[in-house]
Order: C-alpha cells, then sequence, then structure tokens
C-alpha cells in the first residue's frame, strides 16, 4: 500500500450492480459521503450479462415464434429468417440504451464518488483499492455471484459458455446442450430455439423449474417441446469430452444407464456463486456460509459496521432484491435505522413463452395435511387469451385460512405484469373478496386473477346456511315488492 485516501467514506461500497449503484445512491441521497468501488464496468450482472441481454434475446426469439405461429390466426408469414448478428446487435443495442442510467456519470451526478479498481478489506474498517488505504465508517459489499461450473469431469477442460460469455457468440450454434433446467437455463434455451438452434436441455432433476409450481413447469416444458427443444430432465451430466469453442460430448446418465449426446455448443447454467474470494473478508471479520455473506434481518454482517445486500448474500438472486436491500442496507447503514428485510412478497418470474410468475407461499405441496387452499382459473376461460390463442397458462391464488391471498402463480403471456396485483395482496394480506370487488378491466390476462378472486367469493356465497339466507331473504324482498308502488317522496 503506498498511500492514504484522506476520506473517511460514510458509506463505502464495493462493486456497482444493481445492489451497489441503489445502496450508493441511496446514502448520497441522505446525505451520506459516498464511494463506489467497482472492478469492471457499473451496471454489474444485469446489465452486462443477465436480465437485459437475456430479455432483449427473447424479445428477438419471441419475434420469430409469433411469425412463424401467425397462421393460426389466418396470417401467414413469408420464411422466417433469422440474421443472428443483427439479433446480437439488437442486443448490444438494447444494452447501450440503458447503460447511461448505470453510468460512472450517473453515479457521480447522484453525488457518488466513484474509483475505479479493485477492492481487498485490509482491515475492520479499511479497504486497499490500487494501493491505496480508503477508510470507511460503514461499507456495503455488493460483490454479486459468477456462473458456476459443476465439477464434472471434462466440463472445465471443455471451456463452456456460461451466462457471462454467451453474449460473445458471432454465430447462431447448431446443435446447442444447455445444462440446467433452471429460469436461465430454460430462458436461453427457448430463445436459441426459436432463433434456429437445436436445442437439448439436460437437468438433473425430474422436472424443469424445480422451485416453481409443477403444473406451471409442465407449461413450460410443453412450450419448449413445440419450439423444437429436447427437454432430457432426469438427466445428470457424468462426463464431458470437448475442447474450448469446438464440438464435444457429454455423457448422461438417466438412472438407469449412460448414454452420449454431441453438442457443437455447450451452455452451462447450473446456478451462481457468491464472489466472496479474495476479498479479504477474514480481516475485515466478516464471516461466510458456504461463501455467501452472512447478514442478520438488517442486512447486517457479523462486522456491525460492514453490511451487504445482493447475490453475494443468501437470499434469493434477483435484480429487483438487490436493489431493495441495497437501498435498505445503506439507510440502515448511514441513518442507523433498523428496517429489517421482508422477503414474504418477494415476486419471481421465469421470461419463457409462457412466462411463470410466482409470489409468496408455494401454489403446491398439497399433500400435506395443513397444505393451504388453492383456487385456480385457466386461461382456456380467460376471454383474453382465447382471443389470442394463448390459452396455455393459468391463475392460481393461495389462501390462508381466513381468506387472505398468501401467494400465487400466473402463467401465460406478461404474466409478470399480472403477478403485481397478487403481490400487493400477498403484501398487505388482502382477501380474494378485495380482489374481487376492484374492477378489472376487459379483457385482459388480468381477468385470470381476478375470476379466481371471485370464485372463492362464489363459493361462499353457495354454502348451504350462506344460500339459505340469501334464498329467504329474496323470498321476503318478492313478498315486499308485491306490495302497490308508493311514489317517493324525494
Ligand atoms: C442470464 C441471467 C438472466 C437474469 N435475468 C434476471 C431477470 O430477468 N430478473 C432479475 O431480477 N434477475 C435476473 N438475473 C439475476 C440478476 O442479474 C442478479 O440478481 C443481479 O445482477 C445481482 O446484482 P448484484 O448487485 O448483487 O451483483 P452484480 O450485478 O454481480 O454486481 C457486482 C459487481 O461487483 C463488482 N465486484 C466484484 N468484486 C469486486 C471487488 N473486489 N472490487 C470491486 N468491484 C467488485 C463486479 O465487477 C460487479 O460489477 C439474471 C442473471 C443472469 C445471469
Amino acid at each position: 500500500m503506498t498511500s492514504t485516501d484522506r476520506t473517511t467514506w460514510d458509506l463505502l461500497v464495493i462493486g456497482g450492480g444493481t445492489a451497489g449503484i441503489v445502496g450508493a445512491k441511496t446514502a448520497a441521497r441522505l446525505g451520506a459521503r459516498t464511494a463506489l468501488i467497482e472492478r469492471d464496468r457499473t451496471g454489474g450482472d444485469c446489465l452486462w450479462t443477465g436480465c437485459v441481454p437475456s430479455k432483449a434475446l427473447l424479445a428477438a426469439a419471441s419475434r420469430a415464434a409469433e411469425a412463424r405461429h401467425a397462421a393460426a390466426l389466418g396470417v401467414s408469414a413469408p420464411a422466417v429468417n433469422v440474421d443472428f448478428a443483427a439479433v446480437m446487435r439488437h442486443v448490444r443495442g438494447t444494452i447501450a440504451a440503458i447503460e447511461p442510467l448505470d453510468s460512472p456519470a450517473a453515479l457521480r451526478d447522484a453525488g457518488v464518488h466513484v474509483i475505479a479498481g479493485d477492492a481487498t478489506f485490509t482491515g475492520t474498517d479499511s479497504v486497499e483499492v490500487n494501493g491505496k488505504r480508503v477508510a470507511f465508517h460503514h461499507a456495503l459489499i455488493a460483490t454479486g455471484g459468477s456462473p458456476d461450473i459443476p465439477p464434472v469431469p471434462g466440463l472445465v477442460e471443455a471451456g463452456p459458455l456460461t451466462s457471462d460469455t454467451v453474449w460473445e457468440l458471432e454465430a447462431l450454434p447448431g446443435a446447442l446442450v444447455v445444462m440446467g433446467g433452471g429460469s436461465i437455463g430454460v430462458e436461453l434455451g427457448q430463445a436459441f430455439a426459436r432463433l434456429g438452434s437445436r436445442v437439448r436441455i439436460l437437468e438433473a432433476a425430474p422436472r424443469l423449474l424445480p422451485r416453481e409450481d409443477p403444473d406451471a413447469a409442465e407449461l413450460v416444458r410443453a412450450a419448449l417441446v413445440r419450439d423444437g427443444v429436447e427437454v432430457l430432465t432426469g438427466h445428470r451430466a457424468v462426463a464431458v469430452d470437448g475442447t474450448p469453442g469446438g464440438p464435444g460430448v457429454i455423457t448422461v446418465d438417466d438412472g438407469s444407464g449412460t448414454r452420449e449426446v454431441g453438442y457443437d455448443v455447450l451452455l452451462v447454467a447450473v446456478g451462481r456463486r457468491p464472489r466472496s474470494e479474495g476479498l479479504g473478508l477474514d480481516a475485515a471479520g466478516v464471516e461466510l456460509d458456504r461463501g455467501f455473506v452472512t447478514v442478520d434481518a438488517q442486512l447486517r454482517t457479523t462486522n456491525t459496521r460492514i453490511w451487504a445486500a445482493g447475490d453475494i448474500t443468501p437470499h434469493p438472486q434477483f435484480t429487483h432484491l438487490a436493489g431493495v436491500h441495497g437501498s435498505l442496507a445503506a439507510s440502515n447503514a448511514v441513518l442507523g435505522v433498523r428496517r429489517k428485510s421482508d422477503v414474504t412478497a418477494l415476486p419471481r418470474v421465469t421470461f419463457t413463452d409462457p412466462e411463470v410468475a410466482a409470489v409468496g407461499a408455494a401454489t403446491w405441496e398439497q399433500d400435506t395435511a395443513n397444505a393451504p387452499r388453492t383456487v385456480t382459473r385457466e386461461h382456456a376461460e380467460v376471454d383474453r387469451a382465447i382471443a389470442e390463442g394463448r390459452t396455455d397458462g393459468f391463475a392460481r391464488l393461495v389462501l390462508s385460512s381466513r381468506g387472505r391471498i398468501i401467494g400465487g402463480t400466473v402463467v401465460g403471456p406478461r404474466a409478470g405484469e399480472s403477478l403485481a396485483e397478487i403481490t400487493l395482496a400477498v403484501r398487505h394480506g388482502l382477501t380474494a373478496t378485495d380482489l374481487a370487488a376492484s374492477t378489472h378491466p376487459y379483457p385482459t390476462y388480468g381477468d385470470g386473477v381476478a375470476n379466481a378472486a371471485i370464485s372463492v367469493v362464489q363459493g361462499r356465497l353457495a354454502a348451504p346456511a350462506v344460500h339459505f339466507a340469501m334464498t329467504a331473504l329474496v323470498a321476503l324482498r318478492r313478498v315486499w315488492a308485491s306490495r302497490p308502488v308508493r311514489r317517493s317522496s324525494r
């Protein structure tokens, strides 16, 4: 270390992804002297290699699929031609359009001092960056995560693509194998299939999207198959034989034996591991749990002056949560308040077609005695879905014993948007009656959610005691109405 930066920062943020950017801007807005250290590009995974490029790629793929299937609605498009170079220009253009919001200039405009460099903790109140000591009153660790490469013999040597490197592809892969059937694997698998690759998805679990409602996962599987994807669930990769950039062969085991699956390009999407190595966390007194920074409900680490947010923590890995937690940790740190993280109404979306959007309590596990009640409205009963020929979906609500909405899953076009209403309901403890009493515009996919709620109310009205009381009231009104009409005094 050669010198010391004279400022002791109120909040020193390490990492300029979503959690770091939102945390730094929050602290600066609150009047704290704030610095952010980023070793690569501000914007993080979401902007450069995650949400933004994947959604741009999916958008192009979706246009191709719509054109191919338009004949079902009486419109035929000539043969669909995919210009992969142009698709990737669209992807890069999307990043370029969003990038200014996350840029060092935008951070400086917000009052954040930006330092380019690699930060390492040197003690409980300082880091080293570019050979200089930088001191802090409070720090926020927001160093995110990287794609995980599972310990399959030969896999590292085969130099597979990951979500970090797939964006460097210059030509559309011929035969693409995607290892991993979680959100990232199915999104990228569907996108490449629709753009023209021959895609196989390998998933060791018995089904795709193991964390989602099985009915939702089944609809995604069926959609992938329609797109020409070969879905190999219950298949574990046991060996890979290939060279970086070249074709190769994966040996897979489905429990009854092994077989070989060839590929031109291999993409690994089996999860992400935290970027905590080399951060000097021992020196800072910050403890880890399986590589993730341990945090309490206020997002404080085991060093009470250091906080953490985003993919570096054990919380679910979403940009929206990284942002919320970045802001929460920063305000707790600089104001000394004790706001707690609450993920009961945390929404999540898999942006396949159909989309899968879910929040709160699980909509399945119906086999347990205490499983909460669910109510489902299929999109085959939703007029908008019928009009668009998109009936492969549903809206499902989970209800507590007192009728409160405690979770939900929506599958279908723009399911993420329909989920917003359920998220609000879960967050504020609303009931199905509350939702049913709100007027919904017709015809929208939101009718699925509304009609599921209405069916709960209708079910209640059909209960024998209520039905008896209603029938008696109507009969009384009939008698009353048969009296001679009187003029109103108004
Ligand atoms: C393909 C893909 C698609 C995704 N799609 C979605 C989606 O649709 N919706 C969604 O909500 N989430 C999505 N995600 C997840 C989302 O990208 C992450 O949850 C989010 O980016 C996490 O933000 P973060 O700030 O915690 O970390 P990052 O964005 O990873 O930022 C961490 C930053 O810290 C920097 N850094 C690391 N170590 C140091 C150091 N020692 N010194 C200085 N700087 C350092 C890194 O360079 C990086 O810029 C997707 C992820 C992938 C891979």
